[in-house]
Protein backbone atom coordinates (compact mmCIF):
# COMPACT_ATOMS: atom_id res chain seq x y z
CA UNK A 1 0.00 0.00 0.00
CA UNK A 2 1.42 3.48 -0.61
CA UNK A 3 2.49 5.42 2.17
CA UNK A 4 2.20 9.27 2.66
CA UNK A 5 5.39 10.78 3.58
CA UNK A 6 7.40 13.85 4.35
CA UNK A 7 9.57 14.76 1.48
CA UNK A 8 13.38 13.75 2.54
CA UNK A 9 15.58 16.41 2.83
CA UNK A 10 17.14 15.76 -0.68
CA UNK A 11 13.84 15.51 -2.66
CA UNK A 12 13.20 19.50 -0.76
CA UNK A 13 16.57 20.34 -2.35
CA UNK A 14 15.82 18.92 -5.79
CA UNK A 15 12.57 20.63 -5.88
CA UNK A 16 13.16 23.82 -4.74
CA UNK A 17 16.11 23.98 -6.81
CA UNK A 18 14.22 23.31 -9.89
CA UNK A 19 11.63 25.87 -8.86
CA UNK A 20 14.35 28.36 -8.73
CA UNK A 21 16.27 27.77 -12.07
CA UNK A 22 12.55 27.60 -13.74
CA UNK A 23 12.12 31.24 -12.12
CA UNK A 24 15.78 32.62 -13.33
CA UNK A 25 14.84 30.37 -16.68
CA UNK A 26 11.81 32.09 -17.31
CA UNK A 27 12.73 35.56 -17.28
CA UNK A 28 15.61 37.42 -18.62
CA UNK A 29 17.29 39.04 -15.62
CA UNK A 30 15.91 38.53 -11.77
CA UNK A 31 17.48 39.06 -8.61
CA UNK A 32 17.76 37.44 -5.47
CA UNK A 33 14.63 38.62 -3.88
CA UNK A 34 12.65 38.12 -7.26
CA UNK A 35 13.11 34.94 -6.89
CA UNK A 36 11.77 34.71 -3.61
CA UNK A 37 9.50 36.73 -4.50
CA UNK A 38 8.48 34.64 -7.95
CA UNK A 39 8.75 30.84 -6.02
CA UNK A 40 7.61 31.66 -2.55
CA UNK A 41 11.09 30.40 -1.09
CA UNK A 42 12.50 32.07 1.73
CA UNK A 43 15.42 34.51 1.12
CA UNK A 44 17.97 32.12 2.77
CA UNK A 45 17.02 29.05 0.88
CA UNK A 46 16.77 30.92 -2.73
CA UNK A 47 20.55 32.16 -1.55
CA UNK A 48 21.87 28.85 -1.10
CA UNK A 49 20.25 27.59 -4.04
CA UNK A 50 21.11 30.13 -6.55
CA UNK A 51 24.59 29.66 -4.60
CA UNK A 52 24.67 25.64 -6.36
CA UNK A 53 23.23 26.90 -9.55
CA UNK A 54 26.19 29.51 -9.72
CA UNK A 55 28.71 27.11 -8.71
CA UNK A 56 27.32 24.61 -10.81
CA UNK A 57 27.60 27.66 -13.93
CA UNK A 58 23.55 26.96 -14.39
CA UNK A 59 23.06 30.21 -13.35
CA UNK A 60 25.40 33.37 -14.27
CA UNK A 61 25.26 37.23 -12.50
CA UNK A 62 24.82 39.78 -14.73
CA UNK A 63 25.86 42.94 -12.51
CA UNK A 64 23.75 45.23 -10.11
CA UNK A 65 20.19 46.32 -11.75
CA UNK A 66 18.34 49.35 -10.47
CA UNK A 67 18.18 50.26 -6.33
CA UNK A 68 15.16 50.66 -4.74
CA UNK A 69 16.66 53.14 -2.28
CA UNK A 70 19.39 50.39 -0.65
CA UNK A 71 22.23 48.76 -1.97
CA UNK A 72 21.23 48.02 -6.13
CA UNK A 73 20.42 43.86 -6.35
CA UNK A 74 22.65 41.71 -8.20
CA UNK A 75 20.59 40.30 -11.28
CA UNK A 76 20.76 36.84 -12.50
CA UNK A 77 19.93 34.49 -15.85
CA UNK A 78 20.56 31.35 -16.91
CA UNK A 79 22.61 31.44 -19.88
CA UNK A 80 21.27 29.88 -23.34
CA UNK A 81 24.38 28.19 -23.66
CA UNK A 82 25.16 26.83 -19.92
CA UNK A 83 24.30 23.35 -21.38
CA UNK A 84 24.15 21.72 -24.25
CA UNK A 85 21.56 19.16 -25.46
CA UNK A 86 21.79 16.16 -27.79
CA UNK A 87 18.78 15.27 -29.80
CA UNK A 88 18.77 12.14 -31.95
CA UNK A 89 15.90 11.30 -34.89
CA UNK A 90 16.54 7.57 -35.57
CA UNK A 91 14.21 8.28 -38.67
CA UNK A 92 12.86 5.70 -41.41
CA UNK A 93 16.45 6.41 -43.67
CA UNK A 94 18.45 8.35 -41.91
CA UNK A 95 19.58 9.29 -38.24
CA UNK A 96 19.24 13.02 -37.47
CA UNK A 97 21.51 14.46 -34.54
CA UNK A 98 22.08 18.08 -33.22
CA UNK A 99 23.30 19.81 -30.72
CA UNK A 100 20.36 22.23 -29.18
CA UNK A 101 21.24 24.87 -26.20
CA UNK A 102 18.48 25.53 -24.04
CA UNK A 103 16.55 27.73 -25.93
CA UNK A 104 16.03 24.97 -28.61
CA UNK A 105 18.72 27.35 -30.80
CA UNK A 106 20.75 24.47 -32.88
CA UNK A 107 24.69 24.51 -32.71
CA UNK A 108 25.36 21.95 -34.42
CA UNK A 109 23.71 19.34 -36.84
CA UNK A 110 25.03 15.57 -38.04
CA UNK A 111 23.17 13.18 -40.18
CA UNK A 112 24.06 9.39 -41.04
CA UNK A 113 22.65 7.01 -43.49
CA UNK A 114 20.32 4.03 -42.19
CA UNK A 115 20.00 1.25 -44.69
CA UNK A 116 17.29 -1.63 -44.32
CA UNK A 117 16.87 -3.87 -40.97
CA UNK A 118 20.59 -3.84 -39.90
CA UNK A 119 20.12 -2.79 -36.02
CA UNK A 120 23.34 -3.70 -35.54
CA UNK A 121 24.64 -1.59 -37.75
CA UNK A 122 22.48 1.20 -37.06
CA UNK A 123 23.85 1.11 -33.42
CA UNK A 124 26.83 1.53 -34.73
CA UNK A 125 26.03 4.85 -36.39
CA UNK A 126 24.44 5.84 -33.57
CA UNK A 127 27.71 5.76 -31.42
CA UNK A 128 29.37 7.43 -34.47
CA UNK A 129 26.76 10.24 -34.66
CA UNK A 130 27.24 11.13 -30.49
CA UNK A 131 30.85 11.13 -31.11
CA UNK A 132 31.03 13.56 -33.92
CA UNK A 133 28.45 16.01 -31.80
CA UNK A 134 30.44 15.58 -28.54
CA UNK A 135 32.70 18.60 -29.44
CA UNK A 136 35.73 18.77 -26.36
CA UNK A 137 35.64 22.24 -25.29
CA UNK A 138 32.11 23.39 -25.73
CA UNK A 139 29.34 23.61 -23.23
CA UNK A 140 29.06 20.50 -20.88
CA UNK A 141 26.43 18.16 -22.53
CA UNK A 142 23.31 17.66 -20.16
CA UNK A 143 22.28 14.56 -21.74
CA UNK A 144 21.22 12.83 -24.72
CA UNK A 145 17.78 12.93 -25.96
CA UNK A 146 16.43 10.28 -28.59
CA UNK A 147 13.10 9.53 -30.47
CA UNK A 148 13.14 6.53 -32.46
CA UNK A 149 10.21 4.46 -34.30
CA UNK A 150 8.59 1.39 -32.13
CA UNK A 151 7.05 0.60 -28.61
CA UNK A 152 9.81 2.37 -26.37
CA UNK A 153 9.53 1.66 -22.22
CA UNK A 154 10.50 5.76 -21.58
CA UNK A 155 10.99 4.76 -17.91
CA UNK A 156 13.86 2.91 -18.78
CA UNK A 157 14.53 3.70 -22.32
CA UNK A 158 14.08 0.12 -23.44
CA UNK A 159 12.80 -0.36 -26.66
CA UNK A 160 11.00 -2.88 -27.23
CA UNK A 161 9.76 -3.73 -30.50
CA UNK A 162 11.09 -1.62 -33.46
CA UNK A 163 10.01 -3.28 -36.50
CA UNK A 164 11.93 -1.54 -39.13
CA UNK A 165 15.42 -1.75 -37.51
CA UNK A 166 14.25 -5.29 -36.03
CA UNK A 167 15.24 -4.07 -32.60
CA UNK A 168 13.72 -6.37 -29.38
CA UNK A 169 13.82 -5.33 -25.72
CA UNK A 170 16.97 -3.49 -26.45
CA UNK A 171 18.16 -1.55 -23.54
CA UNK A 172 19.36 1.46 -25.65
CA UNK A 173 19.13 4.04 -22.35
CA UNK A 174 21.27 1.74 -20.54
CA UNK A 175 23.81 1.11 -22.66
CA UNK A 176 24.42 4.86 -23.81
CA UNK A 177 24.38 6.07 -20.25
CA UNK A 178 27.04 3.44 -19.68
CA UNK A 179 29.14 4.11 -23.03
CA UNK A 180 28.77 8.11 -22.42
CA UNK A 181 28.26 8.48 -19.10
CA UNK A 182 25.48 11.31 -19.17
CA UNK A 183 21.62 10.96 -18.78
CA UNK A 184 19.44 9.58 -21.68
CA UNK A 185 15.70 9.61 -22.29
CA UNK A 186 14.39 7.90 -25.10
CA UNK A 187 11.06 8.11 -26.29
CA UNK A 188 8.99 6.84 -29.30
CA UNK A 189 9.15 9.08 -32.18
CA UNK A 190 5.45 10.06 -32.46
CA UNK A 191 6.25 10.89 -29.21
CA UNK A 192 9.20 12.95 -29.42
CA UNK A 193 7.35 15.12 -32.56
CA UNK A 194 4.16 15.68 -30.46
CA UNK A 195 6.46 17.43 -27.99
CA UNK A 196 8.24 18.97 -30.19
CA UNK A 197 5.15 20.41 -32.32
CA UNK A 198 3.40 21.72 -28.43
CA UNK A 199 6.66 23.32 -27.60
CA UNK A 200 8.11 25.03 -30.91
CA UNK A 201 4.92 25.22 -32.76
CA UNK A 202 3.67 28.20 -31.65
CA UNK A 203 0.58 26.73 -29.69
CA UNK A 204 -0.91 28.04 -26.41
CA UNK A 205 1.24 26.55 -23.50
CA UNK A 206 -1.33 24.23 -21.77
CA UNK A 207 -2.98 23.32 -25.14
CA UNK A 208 -3.95 19.29 -25.79
CA UNK A 209 -3.29 18.09 -28.87
CA UNK A 210 -2.85 15.06 -30.98
CA UNK A 211 0.29 14.85 -33.55
CA UNK A 212 0.09 12.10 -36.30
CA UNK A 213 3.28 11.23 -37.78
CA UNK A 214 2.58 9.96 -40.87
CA UNK A 215 5.56 8.63 -43.21
CA UNK A 216 6.90 5.46 -43.89
CA UNK A 217 5.65 4.42 -40.83
CA UNK A 218 2.64 5.64 -39.00
CA UNK A 219 1.89 6.59 -35.01
CA UNK A 220 0.62 9.16 -32.53
CA UNK A 221 1.58 11.39 -30.02
CA UNK A 222 -0.64 12.64 -27.42
CA UNK A 223 -0.25 15.90 -25.46
CA UNK A 224 -2.87 16.60 -22.65
CA UNK A 225 -2.51 19.88 -20.57
CA UNK A 226 0.90 20.26 -21.90
CA UNK A 227 2.00 16.99 -20.74
CA UNK A 228 2.94 13.93 -22.96
CA UNK A 229 0.73 10.89 -22.72
CA UNK A 230 2.87 7.66 -23.10
CA UNK A 231 -0.12 5.51 -21.82
CA UNK A 232 0.55 2.50 -19.75
CA UNK A 233 3.67 0.77 -21.15
CA UNK A 234 4.12 3.42 -23.33
CA UNK A 235 2.06 2.42 -26.09
CA UNK A 236 -0.14 5.37 -26.26
CA UNK A 237 -0.87 6.64 -30.00
CA UNK A 238 0.08 3.34 -31.37
CA UNK A 239 -2.26 3.40 -34.62
CA UNK A 240 -0.03 2.43 -37.37
CA UNK A 241 -0.37 -1.38 -36.43
CA UNK A 242 -4.54 -1.26 -35.99
CA UNK A 243 -5.86 -3.47 -38.70
CA UNK A 244 -8.99 -1.17 -39.94
CA UNK A 245 -8.38 -1.77 -43.81
CA UNK A 246 -10.36 -4.39 -45.72
CA UNK A 247 -7.52 -5.82 -47.57
CA UNK A 248 -5.19 -8.91 -46.50
CA UNK A 249 -2.35 -6.81 -47.07
CA UNK A 250 0.51 -8.65 -44.68
CA UNK A 251 2.05 -5.62 -43.00
CA UNK A 252 5.86 -5.26 -41.41
CA UNK A 253 4.60 -6.19 -38.15
CA UNK A 254 3.31 -10.01 -38.80
CA UNK A 255 -0.40 -8.88 -39.03
CA UNK A 256 -2.64 -7.89 -41.66
CA UNK A 257 -4.76 -4.46 -42.85
CA UNK A 258 -2.63 -2.40 -40.64
CA UNK A 259 -3.25 1.46 -41.20
CA UNK A 260 0.18 1.29 -42.59
CA UNK A 261 -0.18 -0.83 -44.80
CA UNK A 262 -3.21 1.61 -46.83
CA UNK A 263 -2.11 4.95 -45.49
CA UNK A 264 1.28 5.21 -45.36
CA UNK A 265 3.83 6.24 -47.94
CA UNK A 266 5.60 3.58 -48.14
CA UNK A 267 1.80 1.68 -48.59
CA UNK A 268 1.04 4.75 -51.92
CA UNK A 269 4.50 3.74 -53.56
CA UNK A 270 3.52 0.33 -53.49
CA UNK A 271 0.41 0.35 -54.78
CA UNK A 272 1.24 3.41 -57.34
CA UNK A 273 3.76 0.27 -58.68
CA UNK A 274 0.74 -2.00 -58.37
CA UNK A 275 -1.23 -0.05 -60.61
CA UNK A 276 0.66 1.90 -63.17
CA UNK A 277 2.04 -0.98 -65.51
CA UNK A 278 -2.23 -0.54 -66.47
CA UNK A 279 -2.61 2.83 -66.49
CA UNK A 280 -2.11 4.08 -69.80
CA UNK A 281 -2.59 7.71 -69.30
CA UNK A 282 -0.86 7.46 -65.90
CA UNK A 283 2.58 9.30 -66.33
CA UNK A 284 3.44 6.85 -63.65
CA UNK A 285 3.63 4.13 -65.80
CA UNK A 286 7.28 4.59 -67.70
CA UNK A 287 8.78 5.13 -63.85
CA UNK A 288 7.00 1.98 -62.85
CA UNK A 289 8.11 -0.22 -66.13
CA UNK A 290 11.68 1.12 -65.38
CA UNK A 291 11.49 -0.07 -61.82
CA UNK A 292 12.15 2.78 -60.13
CA UNK A 293 8.59 4.78 -58.91
CA UNK A 294 9.40 6.11 -55.54
CA UNK A 295 7.69 8.67 -53.09
CA UNK A 296 9.39 11.83 -55.07
CA UNK A 297 8.05 10.16 -58.35
CA UNK A 298 4.03 9.90 -56.63
CA UNK A 299 4.46 13.87 -54.96
CA UNK A 300 5.40 14.87 -59.22
CA UNK A 301 2.75 13.25 -60.56
CA UNK A 302 0.08 14.04 -57.86
CA UNK A 303 0.96 17.43 -58.25
CA UNK A 304 0.90 17.49 -62.04
CA UNK A 305 -2.38 15.90 -61.51
CA UNK A 306 -1.76 12.72 -62.23
CA UNK A 307 -5.18 10.59 -62.23
CA UNK A 308 -3.42 7.24 -60.56
CA UNK A 309 -1.52 9.52 -58.15
CA UNK A 310 -4.56 10.95 -57.27
CA UNK A 311 -6.48 7.92 -56.60
CA UNK A 312 -3.84 5.98 -54.89
CA UNK A 313 -3.44 9.30 -52.10
CA UNK A 314 -6.48 10.29 -51.55
CA UNK A 315 -7.59 6.40 -50.76
CA UNK A 316 -4.96 6.42 -48.30
CA UNK A 317 -6.27 9.89 -47.35
CA UNK A 318 -9.49 8.27 -46.34
CA UNK A 319 -8.04 5.44 -44.42
CA UNK A 320 -5.79 7.94 -41.89
CA UNK A 321 -9.30 10.24 -41.45
CA UNK A 322 -11.12 7.64 -40.57
CA UNK A 323 -8.50 6.58 -37.86
CA UNK A 324 -8.32 10.56 -36.95
CA UNK A 325 -12.53 10.42 -36.80
CA UNK A 326 -12.32 7.63 -33.92
CA UNK A 327 -9.32 9.46 -32.15
CA UNK A 328 -11.50 12.65 -32.04
CA UNK A 329 -14.10 10.67 -30.56
CA UNK A 330 -12.35 8.89 -27.73
CA UNK A 331 -9.90 11.81 -26.91
CA UNK A 332 -12.14 14.85 -27.64
CA UNK A 333 -8.85 16.79 -28.04
CA UNK A 334 -9.78 19.99 -30.70
CA UNK A 335 -6.21 20.08 -32.17
CA UNK A 336 -5.02 17.17 -34.50
CA UNK A 337 -1.18 18.24 -36.41
CA UNK A 338 -0.38 16.17 -38.78
CA UNK A 339 3.61 15.96 -39.63
CA UNK A 340 6.01 13.55 -41.79
CA UNK A 341 6.50 13.00 -45.33
CA UNK A 342 3.15 12.25 -46.43
CA UNK A 343 1.84 16.00 -45.46
CA UNK A 344 4.04 16.81 -48.81
CA UNK A 345 0.62 15.72 -50.89
CA UNK A 346 -0.18 19.15 -49.13
CA UNK A 347 -3.80 20.66 -49.39
CA UNK A 348 -5.75 17.76 -51.46
CA UNK A 349 -4.23 15.17 -48.96
CA UNK A 350 -5.50 17.04 -46.20
CA UNK A 351 -8.91 18.59 -47.63
CA UNK A 352 -9.52 14.42 -48.18
CA UNK A 353 -8.54 13.49 -44.43
CA UNK A 354 -10.40 16.13 -43.14
CA UNK A 355 -13.04 14.95 -44.92
CA UNK A 356 -13.57 11.39 -43.96
CA UNK A 357 -12.53 12.64 -40.33
CA UNK A 358 -15.96 14.37 -40.02
CA UNK A 359 -17.94 11.72 -41.57
CA UNK A 360 -16.50 9.21 -38.89
CA UNK A 361 -16.60 11.22 -35.99
CA UNK A 362 -19.78 12.74 -33.79
CA UNK A 363 -20.08 15.78 -35.74
CA UNK A 364 -20.28 18.38 -32.67
CA UNK A 365 -17.07 16.72 -31.62
CA UNK A 366 -15.67 17.12 -35.29
CA UNK A 367 -16.92 20.50 -35.29
CA UNK A 368 -14.88 21.72 -32.63
CA UNK A 369 -11.67 19.54 -34.23
CA UNK A 370 -9.09 21.72 -35.97
CA UNK A 371 -6.78 19.19 -38.48
CA UNK A 372 -3.70 21.00 -39.74
CA UNK A 373 -0.31 20.01 -41.49
CA UNK A 374 2.43 21.11 -38.45
CA UNK A 375 4.78 24.04 -39.58
CA UNK A 376 7.69 22.40 -38.29
CA UNK A 377 10.48 20.80 -40.24
CA UNK A 378 12.18 17.85 -40.63
CA UNK A 379 14.26 18.48 -37.18
CA UNK A 380 11.11 17.96 -35.11
CA UNK A 381 11.49 15.09 -33.65
CA UNK A 382 15.19 16.23 -32.80
CA UNK A 383 14.01 19.13 -31.14
CA UNK A 384 11.37 16.99 -29.35
CA UNK A 385 13.76 14.50 -27.73
CA UNK A 386 15.74 17.65 -26.30
CA UNK A 387 12.53 18.95 -24.81
CA UNK A 388 12.15 15.57 -23.63
CA UNK A 389 15.72 15.71 -22.22
CA UNK A 390 15.31 18.72 -20.57
CA UNK A 391 11.92 18.41 -18.82
CA UNK A 392 13.02 15.21 -17.38
CA UNK A 393 16.29 16.02 -16.35
CA UNK A 394 16.44 20.03 -15.38
CA UNK A 395 12.41 20.60 -14.90
CA UNK A 396 12.02 23.00 -17.61
CA UNK A 397 9.97 23.56 -20.97
CA UNK A 398 11.98 24.17 -23.81
CA UNK A 399 11.09 28.17 -24.74
CA UNK A 400 12.99 29.68 -28.54
ZN1 LIG B 1 1.12 -3.71 -38.75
Amino acid sequence: MPTLRKATHQQTRLINQQLVLRSLYDQTAVSRADVARLTGLTRTTVSDVVEALLEAGLVEELGPGQSTGGKAPILLRVPDDARHLIGIDVGDSQLTGAVVNLRGEIRRRVEAPLDGRDGEMALGRLDGLIEELVEPGAAPILGIGIGTPGLVDTTTGTVRWAVNLDWRDLHLGERLRERWSIPVHVANDSHAAALGEHTFGGHPPGESMVVVKVGRGIGAGIVIGGQLYAGEGSGAGEIGHSAIADNARPCRCGSVGCLETVASSRAVVQRARELAPHATESSLRMAAQEGGLDFDDLVRAFTDGDDLAREVVQDAARHLGRTIGGLIGTLSIHRVVLVGEMTRFGEPWLGAVRREAHRSALAMLADATTIEIGRLGDDLVVLGAAALLMTRELGLALTR
